[in-house]
């Protein structure tokens, strides 16, 4: 990845960009239901109507209620099992189209950095279990529990100006259009979206043209490799929509 020119930085969200979002919440309902030490027929169905919950974007937690309410106990009971889901150690990894580009980057010696939405503890739990320590220094993460500026607000994007310095081409790279590319966009990045491939949390209202929209879409992260080339780079607001 050879960059001329423009010094870029790579900036990146973290739910359902990095890795899928469905896997961390279907990890969550794993231990949800495992603390009810369910005999295993009935573990299954409170799992596969969480599931289906989610699919149909309904409550998930609701639906374990529904399914095995006698089990769970009095209000308290879902309460305490939202704080299992919200603090256990997740089981997800990092697909490979995010570790190869992540590498990549690594290798380039080019500045990352990472803005999420977020309890600190859950979100410090998905970075950890993906091992993005590896490829973002402590003071690139920026997660609004502990900042206290969620997405829209573009504070932790500033930060970032600072940490790196005005003159780089800032890349952001997200998921979705509520709340992502407003901050970024009024600051000048470069705005890059992730198509959902149908599995997202949020919905992807995609419109081209809003103070919202990104300037990009991708199909797959391994495309932001393109985005660094110093054609595109000089180009880009200019020629690249959707
Ligand atoms: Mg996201």
């Amino acid at each position: 990845m050879s960059v001329v020119g423009v010094t870029p930085a790579v900036v990146f969200d973290l739910d359902d960009t990095l890795y899928p979002e469905r896997d961390f919440a279907l990890s969550g309902y794993r231990a949800a239901v495992g603390a009810l030490d369910l005999p295993p027929e009935l573990a299954s169905v409170a799992f596969d109507a969480m599931a289906a919950a989610l699919d149909a974007r309904g409550n998930p937690f609701d639906a374990l209620a529904a399914a095995v309410g006698a089990r769970i106990g009095a209000r308290d009971g879902i309460r305490r099992l939202v704080g299992i889901y919200r603090t256990h150690f997740p089981d997800i990894r990092l697909p490979w189209p995010s570790l190869d580009i992540l590498r990549r980057l690594r290798a380039s010696g080019i500045a990352t950095a990472l803005v999420t939405d977020g309890r600190s503890l859950t979100q410090r739990n998905k970075i950890a279990a993906l091992g993005l320590g590896r490829f973002f220094s402590p003071g690139s993460i920026f997660i609004s529990e502990e900042t206290g500026h969620p997405k829209p607000d573009p504070d932790s994007f500033r930060r970032i100006m600072e940490l790196y310095g005005r003159h780089r081409h800032y890349i952001y790279v997200g998921d979705n259009p509520v709340k992502d590319f407003i901050a970024p966009n009024t600051l000048g990045w470069t705005t890059v979206a992730l198509r959902d491939s149908g599995s997202n949390i949020h919905r992807q209202p995609l419109v081209y043209g809003s103070p919202c929209s990104p300037d990009v879409v991708i199909e797959s992260l391994s495309q932001v490799r393109s985005l660094l080339r110093p054609d595109f780079m000089e180009k880009r607001k200019l020629s690249v929509g959707f």
